[in-house]
């Protein structure tokens, strides 16, 4: 018996160590669609209580949208279910050219590669376009995928503190030397809802011939002011040389990501790129989604509009209550708690009070950062926005946070 007793232990034993040291991650069983109300079997096995959602990344209200599910049956009719196939062999429709057309003239870039995910999209865009002679240099705060990416890339690596351009500008003048340099970070990052500095990036980047890439996920649809992007909101649409971003976001969350830019390197991506040549493509009921998706933000800025509207609303109201929260403007609206089981019973009281919205802690953030994360959608009505605050403020009472600053909250309960 090849999976002894022994083997048993040793995974028992791992897995133990994850749930003593309270890092055991328990999923909760949405029992609806995922939309700004829904149904969470919460504790597992009790009956599914509705809730409004405050922590999905369906930043545009899309994932259930009526005209993105029409769209996406009319694919599954027309095109069927499944491709059997990578791309290059048979696995290739109309509508996947399609839609790589449609994110080049979104995003404003000359062309566009469609990966199973943006995870598959990092894993593969830099093994396809560089070389041990070259050089990535990262924000140290960049999403895992591109952290996994680099690693399976041969090239050399260093990074700069989180946003700091001026070291960032050190890096750059000590690797003068490499063949090709590329500046690497999130457009806006998930944990703190903070936007990259991608002006001073690019000016950088022309300063010291670097290639600029960034990861897109938490900004495409709704940043800038026709959602086109961060590279739209700072000012630099044609200037970024790489761009990732998923279609399991603001997109219509299902699945999906790609790699658009500068037409040779997506071209290299198509010849080189592992998950792209050896792993089934986005199925045509998402393509066709997506497609619809792309239409819809196309035809009018209605959604990000409401989203922005219900985001000042939001930020607005939590700070007046007294709140901490992380400066910023996007719809990642972080509550900062600063301890761990702090954050946790908070997102209790919260989903008592039909609230959720789930506490993140070490290792998701550091040590002592702990916070309820909150992430505004245009699918929210300013009634579940009001309710929701009426719920934040409420727990807020009951541990007396409200107008406590930082220091004083973790006088109070540890970090
Ligand atoms: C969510 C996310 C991804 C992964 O996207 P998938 O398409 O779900 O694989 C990659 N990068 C960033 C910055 C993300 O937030």
């Amino acid at each position: 018996m090849a999976y002894s007793n022994k083997i048993k232990e040793l995974y028992q034993n791992q897995l133990k160590g994850i749930q003593d040291a309270g890092l055991f991650k328990q999923e909760r069983f949405i029992h609806s669609s995922q939309d700004a109300e829904i149904e969470v079997e919460f504790p597992t096995g009790s009956a599914p209580k509705k809730v409004i959602n405050v922590c999905a990344n369906n930043y545009l209200g899309l994932s259930s949208h009526p005209e993105v599910i029409k769209a996406a049956h009319e694919g599954l009719d027309t095109r069927g279910y499944g491709m059997s196939s990578v791309r290059f062999i048979c696995g290739t429709q109309d509508i996947h050219r399609e839609l790589e057309n449609k994110v080049s003239e979104f995003l404003g870039t000359e062309d566009t590669i469609l990966f199973p995910s943006c995870m598959d999209a990092n894993a593969g865009v830099f093994e396809a376009i560089l070389t041990s002679e070259d050089i990535m240099i990262s924000d140290r705060l960049v999403h895992a995928s591109i952290i996994d990416g680099m690693r399976l890339c041969a090239a050399q690596h260093d990074t700069f503190k989180h946003s700091d351009m001026a070291h960032l500008e050190k890096k750059l003048q000590l690797h003068a030397d490499k063949r090709l340099k590329v500046v690497i970070n999130d457009g806006v990052y998930s944990m703190d809802g903070d936007t990259a500095k991608l002006d001073e990036m690019a000016a950088l980047c022309e300063k010291y011939d670097a290639l600029l890439f960034v990861d897109e996920s938490h900004s495409s649809g709704f940043i800038g002011k026709t959602g086109r992007g961060t590279h739209e909101k700072c000012g630099v649409m044609g200037k970024i040389d790489i761009i990732t971003t998923t279609f399991g976001k603001a997109l219509g969350g299902a699945s999906g990501g790609c790699v658009s830019g500068r037409k040779e390197i997506v071209e290299m991506c198509r010849q080189k790129a592992r998950p792209y040549l050896f792993s089934n493509t986005i199925a045509p009921v998402v393509v066709s989604g997506v497609l619809r998706v792309l239409d819809i933000l196309s035809q009018s800025t209605e959604r990000r509009d409401k989203l922005e509207v219900n985001t000042e609303f939001w930020r607005k109201g939590l700070s007046e209550a007294g709140f901490v929260l992380k400066d910023g403007d996007t719809p990642i609206v972080p509550v900062m708690l600063f301890n761990a089981k702090l954050a946790q019973d908070f997102s209790k009281d919260l989903f008592d009070l039909g609230i959720y919205a789930i506490g993140f802690f070490f290792p998701v953030v550091p040590q002592g950062a702990a916070r309820i994360r909150t992430q505004i959608s245009a699918g929210h009505e300013m009634h579940h926005l009001e309710k929701a605050l009426d719920a934040f403020i409420k727990v807020g009472k009951k541990y007396d946070i409200l107008g406590k600053t930082k220091q004083e909250i973790i006088e109070m309960y540890g970090n």
